[in-house]
């Protein structure tokens, strides 16, 4: 590694500039303190975004996959990875990691650019409940998180607020509602799904809470519904980082974005035990520079931060800052999804259209197995929700030539899906290690990434396809196909847990304000932080915590305790 060539004075180094890095920034920057966000990725703007380009304007018109997985064979199996996007994401090839033969693990959504994932998230917006934060002294498996519902319940408030949530409430204790805007109005299938499933099944079918505008906010448009947030949004209509938050801290003045800067480890002073700075690599020139700061905030992504904690090992934290309990880099959990159904509606002939609307949001299913009340479900401990969207599409298959064939052409065909998204238990064997055998373009070693199923997973599948099937019946469609596959290799998207917080420093890394336990001006704000792995989606959790710590933070910087 070369020689660092430059250092500079901060109060607090944010790596990161995603849903939980904006965050962080444009708290403290607004409370007064100098702020660098340290980004390995480019700079966004709205130049790019190109929600409104048809594919025969692109070179390849979309449809070319082995051009996009090229350099992008992982990031490329989920669809958001494509042509009109593809620069967004992590080379493969440049930045890869490793797995054991017989565990093959999916890390995609690794963004390189400002906002992370925020640019192409699916923008589901769930909170959690107490059923999630204490869910070990419910059914005994586990740790409880150090915090309660009312403790992060504030926190939701401020951040749904600024986000902008479209969402209807349901006064549910275990999806609790939030502060929504008005709610997008359900298709016929969804309404139908909704209504029939409550009245057979008595379960809960909601409008998919998610971060789409539905009314002006801040300088933010309403949503227009043309579809494909996930291309970026030239009217600011859903929640990205990259055009929210980070902004809002650089209009400070407070705060300064270094961009394609890869961050290394944490440096440290021996002497005090207090970490210094950074240490990072320029993408482009592949220098070495070091940051000073008084505190460090972690926010790169589970993974990514775990990798810089386990790449910071001194001779005083030999197996990693921050891992004197030895869980760091353990008990990996990303949510199973894997197990779902499909069904058509055949009565509903509308008249489709090329020309939409597109709505970007469909429902959601609340939880329904072992809730707090109930007797425990006997397959599996914990839950799972599912998400559900509707298509309208034209009758590809009709049968015939000449106009009979144009005429059934036009009949539309409804059809509707949902996809189960369930809880993973932390277990001690799900864990990330450094592989000292391989590194990335600019020299920093690489993670090993070791995750499996258990027992609990596999059931929890059987029976998301089994539920699917059964809700999908009693809302009368037809045609109905369920699928229970194996969850190997992982779709991880929602990764958590792997630098657990904890009241006990014996048993995690982290405590209830995200900071280690112990290195005290050391804080990890992302989703490492999580005891459990809740079946709600992670990113709203994830932003009010990171709010939350940087309010503890700023407080003990008052007190000069930092
Ligand atoms: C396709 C997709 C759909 C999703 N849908 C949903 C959803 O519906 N609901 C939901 O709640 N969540 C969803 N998620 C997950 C959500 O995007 C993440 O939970 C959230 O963005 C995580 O925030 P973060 O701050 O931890 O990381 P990110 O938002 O990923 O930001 C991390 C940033 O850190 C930077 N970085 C990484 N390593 C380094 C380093 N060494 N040095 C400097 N910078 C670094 C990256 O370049 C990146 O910009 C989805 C994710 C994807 C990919
Ligand atoms: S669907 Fe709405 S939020 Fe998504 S890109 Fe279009 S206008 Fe923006």
């Amino acid at each position: 590694m070369p020689t660092p060539d430059s250092a500079t004075d901060f109060d607090v180094l944010v790596v990161g500039s995603g849903a939980s890095g904006g965050w962080a920034a444009k708290r403290l920057s607004e409370a007064g303190l100098n702020v660098a966000i340290v980004e390995a990725g480019r700079p966004q703007s709205d130049a790019n975004f190109t929600e409104h380009k048809p594919a025969f304007e692109l070179k390849y018109r979309n449809m070319a996959p082995g051009i996009v997985s090229k350099n992008h064979p992982i990031q490329s199996k989920f669809d958001v990875c494509n042509e009109y996007t593809q620069d967004w994401f992590v080379n493969d090839h440049d930045e890869p990691y490793t797995t054991p033969a017989d565990k093959p693990f999916n890390w995609m959504g690794r963004l390189r650019v400002t906002g992370g994932r925020t640019n192409v998230w699916g923008r589901v917006s769930l909170r959690f409940s107490d059923q999630d934060f204490k869910s070990a002294s419910l059914d005994g498996y586990g740790e409880d998180w150090p915090i309660s519902y009312s403790d992060i319940a504030p926190y939701y408030d401020i951040v749904e607020k600024y986000v902008g949530i479209t969402g209807m409430p349901e006064g549910l204790e275990h999806l609790p509602d939030g502060q929504f805007q008005p709610p997008m109005p359900l298709t016929c299938q969804e309404q139908i799904f909704r209504d029939r499933v409550k009245a057979k099944l008595n379960r809960t079918v909601t409008l998919a809470r998610s971060a789409n505008l539905t009314r002006p906010t801040n300088g933010r448009g309403p949503c227009h519904y043309c579809g494909p947030c996930e291309r970026g949004c030239v009217t600011h209509s859903y929640f990205n980082s990259a055009f929210t938050t980070v902004p809002d801290a650089l209009k400070t003045g407070k705060c300064k974005l270094i961009s394609n800067a890869m961050v290394h480890k944490i440096l440290m002073d021996p002497a005090t035990n207090r970490a210094t700075g950074l240490l990072y690599v320029d993408r482009n020139t592949k220098k070495s520079h070091e940051l000073t700061a008084r505190a460090v905030i972690l926010c790169a992504q589970s993974q990514e931060s775990t990798r810089i904690l386990l790449n910071s090992a001194t001779r005083e934290h030999p197996t990693g800052l921050g891992n004197s309990s030895g869980a760091l880099g353990h008990y990996l959990t990303a949510h199973v999804r894997s197990g779902g159904g499909r069904g058509e509606f055949p009565t509903l002939s509308r008249k489709h259209s090329l020309a939409g609307p597109n709505k970007p949001v469909g429902i959601y299913v609340a939880r329904f197995r072992n809730l707090k009340n109930d007797p425990p479900y006997k397959k599996f401990l914990r839950g799972y929700g599912y998400e559900g969207e509707s298509a309208s599409n034209f009758n590809w298959r009709a049968p015939g030539f000449g106009n009979a064939y144009k005429k059934s052409l036009l009949e539309s065909r409804e059809s509707f899906e949902i996809t189960g998204f369930g809880e993973v238990l932390p277990r001690f064997d799900n864990f990330v290690e450094i592989d000292a055998e391989k590194k990335d373009i600019f020299g920093i070693p690489v993670l090993k990434i070791h995750m499996s199923d258990g027992e609990n997973e596999r059931a929890m599948i059987k029976d998301m396809g089994d539920s699917a099937g059964e809700m999908l019946e009693a809302a009368g469609a037809k045609n109905i196909r369920t699928y229970a596959n194996p969850s190997a290799p992982r779709w991880a998207l929602h990764e958590a847990g792997i630098a657990r917080m904890g009241a006990d420093p014996k048993k995690s890394v982290l405590n209830q304000f995200q900071q280690t336990h112990d290195v005290k001006n050391v804080f990890v704000m992302d989703a490492s932080g999580f005891t459990t792995n809740p079946c709600q989606n992670p990113t709203l959790t994830i932003m009010s915590l990171a709010v939350r710590s940087c309010d503890h933070l700023l407080e003990e910087m008052k007190r000069q305790n930092l």
